[in-house]
């Protein structure tokens, strides 16, 4: 049964994630609105009553749109989030989420085919932020990572990412267009220290190839920033990153309102 996974959007505008296959799908955030989600899952062809979950990594309205959350919780789909942004999650719905918000607590979790772990990821998020590995059997055991909004990409996440399938990583910023930025200077401090830029993910990316005894197939590349990145820049510092220790893998972009390349695997 092949596994698919493709970003509907990512950026401070709106992250989701759908990785699916045959009979389940699970969603990473859910912080697009209703109208762009339902279309980006009608032309992959996901059917919504196959979602059994949406994975949380932090509060921030760009991963979590209340209305959405609302929306699915209509279709009977639990939003899972860290017990310590759980009060916060649903005090975000004004309560309607009371009931539908299930947390982990940093243990491994299944949801039907999918056993989840979690990892604690520095940003500046009430309730904290996660990341996520994902893993499922099929001819052998697959799993992807995930973390976007990343303070900074410290040693100790390295294994989380290490001998996978998919990487899904953040590539927010050029570090020179950001500080060449007309915006105030404690905007671009903030951004500096919640957000991982291009050169860090490449220093990140290099360090996880080390230490892995496989390349992933694929590296997808997300909140990227409109105004302070481009595609060409993000690409470039993941491709160099790749070629220096000779890995073949793909590097995918991610768009603020588009989906991104679907990655099959097998
Ligand atoms: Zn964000
Ligand atoms: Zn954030």
């Amino acid at each position: 049964m092949q596994t698919r996974i493709c970003i509907l959007a990512s950026s401070s505008k709106g992250n989701c994630t759908v990785i699916w296959n045959d009979k389940h799908a699970l969603l990473i955030d859910c912080g697009v609105g209703i109208k762009y989600f339902k279309s980006a899952l009608a032309r992959l062809g996901v059917d919504i009553f196959t979602i059994r979950g949406v994975l949380i990594t932090h509060l921030h309205r760009d991963h979590v749109n209340p209305v959405l959350g609302k929306a699915l919780k209509r279709h009977g789909i639990p939003l899972y989030c860290h017990a310590d942004a759980q009060l916060l999650l649903e005090r975000m719905h004004h309560k309607s989420m009371n009931g539908s918000t299930l947390s982990f607590d940093g243990t491994q979790f299944v949801i039907d085919c999918f056993a989840v772990d979690t990892f604690d990821v520095p940003h500046d998020c009430g309730g904290g932020c996660r990341g996520f590995k994902i893993s499922w059997e099929h001819s052998g055991l697959h799993s992807l990572a995930l973390a976007t909004d990343l303070a900074e990409a410290r040693q100790h996440l390295i294994p989380h990412f290490c001998n996978l399938d998919t990487l899904i990583l953040e590539s927010n910023h050029d570090t020179d267009m950001l500080w060449n930025d007309r915006i105030p200077w404690i905007l671009k401090k903030r951004i500096a220290e919640s957000h991982l830029s291009n050169e860090q993910c490449g220093d990140f990316l290099k360090q996880v190839l080390l230490q892995s005894q496989r390349a992933p197939k694929s590296i997808m590349l997300a909140h990227i920033s409109q105004d302070r990145n481009t595609q060409e820049l993000a690409l470039h510092s993941a491709r160099f990153a790749c070629e220096a220790v000779q890995a073949d893998s793909n590097v995918v972009i991610s768009h603020q309102r588009e989906k991104s390349q679907v990655i099959c695997i097998d």
